[in-house]
């Protein structure tokens, strides 16, 4: 399920992210989240940045903590999980029409992605999956995790998307007793989005 508005954090200083991955280490997270939230999105102007309102920009920063909250107490078990997917967003395909070579496999149901531009991220992050051994699906949405997850036995996953999907993502993983990793979009709106390559590649 989409946002209800969209941000673009693209441009967005890196040391955004890096007291995210801090904040999202305090123990006390879960009773400060709301005030450490506010205190982000007016230290790094969220708003003015992006053209949210503040209780969009403030919504956005507490689901980039969750992920990162989440994603730190599945490392350790992800770490020791061979067999691996990665799930990449639909939405950052270079091309959302038939420019797009991908191939949809109703029965997975994924696209696999035919590496027609070596600009497009979703090619990038393919290669990149499938160097470390990872099957990959780029996927339409959350919904079509559960029936590849019910169709192969992976011990974990890695989910690239916005933080609903993200959302969603992550209760078909732990239904399924998996270890996920997750990567938030940047920049969401259900086509052109993106997200960084970097972290990707940390996180695989
Ligand atoms: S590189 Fe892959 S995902 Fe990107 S437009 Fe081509 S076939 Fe589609
Ligand atoms: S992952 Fe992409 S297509 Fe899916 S809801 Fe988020 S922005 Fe839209």
């Amino acid at each position: 399920m989409p946002y209800g508005f969209s941000f673009d954090l693209s441009k967005i200083s890196k040391s955004f992210f890096r007291e995210l991955a801090r904040v999202s280490k305090q123990k006390e997270l879960h009773t400060r989240i709301g005030i450490r939230a506010r205190s982000m999105a007016e230290k790094f102007h969220l708003s003015e940045m992006t053209g949210l309102d503040v209780p969009e920009a403030l919504q956005l920063v507490e689901d980039l903590v969750d992920v990162y909250v989440q994603n730190a107490s599945q490392r350790a078990k992800f770490e020791k999980t061979r067999k691996r997917a990665l799930f990449l967003p639909h939405c950052s395909r270079k091309y959302m029409d038939n420019k797009c070579k991908a191939t949809f496999n109703p029965d997975v149901p994924s696209y696999k992605c035919a590496h027609c531009s070596p600009d497009c991220q979703v090619n990038k992050a393919t290669t990149m999956g499938e160097q470390r051994n990872y099957d990959v699906y780029v996927v339409p949405g959350g919904s079509c995790i559960p029936s590849i997850l019910k169709k192969f036995s992976y011990e974990g996953a890695v989910g690239v998307a916005c933080g609903q999907e993200l959302r969603l993502g992550g209760e078909a993983l732990d239904k399924n007793g998996l270890a996920g990793q997750a990567v938030p979009l940047l920049k969401n709106g259900c086509s052109n989005t993106n997200f960084s390559l970097k972290i990707l590649e940390k996180t695989l």
